[in-house]
């Protein structure tokens, strides 16, 4: 198989296994218990907190594990937006675990703004501005687009958005930029940042939340009073030690140079078929290409028959006919069904991205049943 899905999920670590085994072996102890073996699972939560941290540029108390990135974000939503009367604005690029939970907070009558897009799938920012005000005390900004890979400036734009008004809690979903664009937590100056395992090598249903120091977000999840008590349950053991383990080996073998070099190697080949690059053609690990003339579903399934795993927009969106993101792009609903999303990651090399992409544009010749 060429996995070119990546944005969807990533293969697991090796080193996750050993990793398992331990703490299902040996050391499977709750660590919530006070006996000693319990604290060196509780010290191996607090090593990989740690680790978080380092690799986010925060404190290692600045860190939650939850079970997801969607409960992270729903956790921000739910507790980070305090002035019900108020109004919350949203970028029209999110991922469906910010988008819902933007419209739980509608139908419990908070005026939920949602910011325009550019060409290139980056927030517009004028309208962005325009739509923050005094009563604003809440903006989310996706920083990696899992649809088209456009990288927002978190940076400036929390330096505008706070210049506006100081009071506004400003959430950023991080999920698919986390290791892969580099950015210092502190230099981003958000104060909720959701990331997830599973997208850079570790297990499924394990999250990290980076809350900022002094930030204040009631428990969204409440029991024992894990998580120094904002964050219930039983810790997810294997999961929060994986993620450090594969976040770092991410981090050591992630070269953006190679990957936009995978990227920009596809786009060459399909231009020539007439395709439009959804978002810009800057970003690095994920490839939206809208393909006139083709269903997409169809395509897909001629990919995978012959070893090529590619996406159809968000994996977690794909039963949704229709695209929120693309739409926000200006794509029409034709140029919707014809849109695949290929995503590269750091076990994908140049060779094998070569020949799918020659398969790729081979069964979209013959999908259109002429020869160009
Ligand atoms: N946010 C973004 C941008 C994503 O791409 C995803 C997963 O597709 C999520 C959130 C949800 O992450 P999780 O699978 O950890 O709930």
């Amino acid at each position: 198989m060429i996995f070119l899905d990546n944005a969807s999920t990533t293969k697991v670590c090796p080193t996750a296994y050993e990793v398992i085994k331990l703490v299902s072996e040996d050391l499977y102890y709750n660590p919530s218990a006070l006996y000693g073996e319990a604290l060196k699972v509780k010290n191996l939560i607090e090593g990989a907190r740690r680790d978080i941290a380092v690799l986010l540029g925060a404190d290692a108390n600045e860190i939650y594990f939850t079970s997801c990135a969607t409960e992270s974000n729903n956790w921000a939503f739910e507790r980070g937006i305090k002035n019900k009367k108020g109004n919350i604005v949203v970028s029209s690029s999110e991922h469906a675990s910010v988008y819902e939970a933007a419209i739980n907070q509608k139908s419990k009558g908070i005026d939920v703004r949602f910011a325009a897009l550019n060409a290139d799938g980056t927030v517009n920012e004028e309208d962005l501005f325009s739509k923050i005000d005094g009563n604003t005390s809440f903006v989310s900004i996706i920083h990696c687009s899992n649809e088209t890979g456009a990288v927002n400036d978190i940076a400036r734009l929390t330096k505008k958005i706070k210049q506006i008004n100081p009071a506004i809690l400003i959430h950023s979903d991080g999920v698919q930029a986390f290791i892969k664009c580099g950015a210092r937590i502190k230099e981003l100056g958000v104060d909720i940042y959701s990331t997830s395992a599973h997208k850079i090598g570790g297990l499924k249903g394990c999250g990290a939340l980076f809350i900022k120091k002094g930030v204040n977000l009631a428990p969204f999840v409440s029991g024992g009073g894990q998580e120094r008590g904002l964050r219930s349950g039983t810790e997810n053991v294997p999961g929060i030690l994986c993620f450090a383990e594969a976040a770092k080996r991410y981090k050591a073998h992630y070269d953006r140079k190679q990957i936009k070099e995978m990227r920009d190697y596809v786009i060459r080949e399909l231009l020539p078929l007439g395709v439009i690059v959804n978002g810009t053609e800057n970003a690095e690990a994920i490839l939206s290409v809208s393909i006139p003339g083709i269903k997409a579903e169809v395509l897909q399934h001629m990919l995978s028959d012959k070893g090529v795993l590619i996406g159809l927009g968000s994996a977690c969106s794909s039963r949704a006919r229709n695209n929120r993101v693309l739409s926000a792009l200006g794509r029409t609903s034709k140029e919707i069904e014809g849109s695949i999303r290929i995503s590269f990651g750091i076990e994908n090399n140049l060779d094998e991205v070569k020949a799918a992409t020659e398969i790729i544009r081979s069964d979209i010749v013959t999908l259109r049943g002429n020869i160009r």
